[in-house]
């Protein structure tokens, strides 16, 4: 192509290419405008790509939802306020990617299929989060109000119970579901044995700690969010903010100052000053410090 025309190289085509590529580079059409070229991602409106739209276009083209029935339930799943593992727990679960031994059993993994609650039924999601006897009595204790008894899907149900859970309920509803996994996960790799107080408890416990923990991080009047990022994360500073040195440097530092000024004081007023404070001990501290070369600061100093 001839770049600074805009237009193709026909002597290079006709030579490089055969009759049927030369045909197909012949109708591309060639742009008039005199613009230059740009990247433009076609799955979003605005040509930037993001992580979400090509999701969205994957999940699209293998068939794997319909995105047009469901948004209203993502929507109000990631709105919850729970914990964000109990999020991904609920996401996971409802994409039908919850390792369940029925699960499990149908990609050909050599594993018993039957629920480890009551090994009657095939552990599906449903059935060991909701139609189990022991996820009944877990439910019966959270007091959420039943709903889709005729669902097959946990998706389904799940679904349902979102559209008509206030929020209150909807929380308990999340934070029970991911309990009873948890408690589940125990029964399979500790042999347990299942209490519904237990996965009741699980449940309030990681709730009421989360609560508290979102309590800390609320900034309050005069509280920059870096300062709270600092709190939840030592060593955390954004690039603008101070610099944050380990205690050791800045001891380091401290003691180095501390002998400078001493050292220039001294050979200002000469032996007035050491008459009246006592340099032993910072001198021989910094002196015996194994790391630190104090008679080659002090030349460099002096
Ligand atoms: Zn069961």
């Amino acid at each position: 192509m001839q770049i600074d025309k805009l237009e193709w190289d026909h002597e290079v085509i006709s030579e490089v290419l055969n009759d049927r590529d030369q045909e197909l580079v012949w109708r591309i059409p060639l742009t008039t405008a005199g613009r230059e070229d740009v990247w433009y991602w076609v799955k979003d409106s605005k040509g930037m790509f993001s992580v979400k739209s090509a999701y969205r276009h994957q999940q699209q083209a293998h068939g794997h939802i319909n995105l047009n029935v469901s948004t209203d339930m993502w929507k109000r799943l990631w709105n919850l306020k729970v914990p964000p593992k109990v999020l991904n727990f609920l996401w996971r679960v409802s994409a039908n990617c919850l390792p369940t031994r029925f699960l499990l059993a149908l990609r050909h993994v050599q594993v018993d299929s039957l629920c480890p609650f009551c090994s009657a039924a095939p552990e599906t999601a449903l059935h060991v989060l909701v139609r189990c006897n022991f996820a009944k009595l877990c439910w019966q204790q959270a007091k959420v109000p039943i709903v889709a008894p005729s669902a097959m899907l946990f998706r389904s149900w799940f679904e349902e119970g979102l559209s008509k859970w206030n929020e209150v309920e909807s929380i308990e509803a999340a934070m029970t579901l991911w309990a009873l996994w948890k408690v589940r996960n125990d029964v399979v790799w500790n042999s347990i044995s299942p209490s519904s107080e237990e996965v009741i408890h699980v449940a309030k416990m990681n709730y009421s700690d989360w609560c508290k923990a979102q309590q800390f991080l609320v900034p309050s009047p005069g509280t920059t969010t870096t300062e709270l990022l600092r709190l939840a994360s030592p060593g955390i500073s954004d690039e603008q903010g101070p610099v944050v040195l380990p205690q050791n440097v800045l001891d380091l530092l401290l003691r180095l100052l501390v002998h400078v000024l001493l050292v220039e004081s001294h050979q200002c007023l000469g032996d007035a000053l050491t008459n009246g404070v006592d340099l032993r001990g910072v001198t021989s501290s910094l002196d015996t410090d194994p790391h630190v070369h104090a008679g080659e600061t002090l030349s460099t100093q002096q």
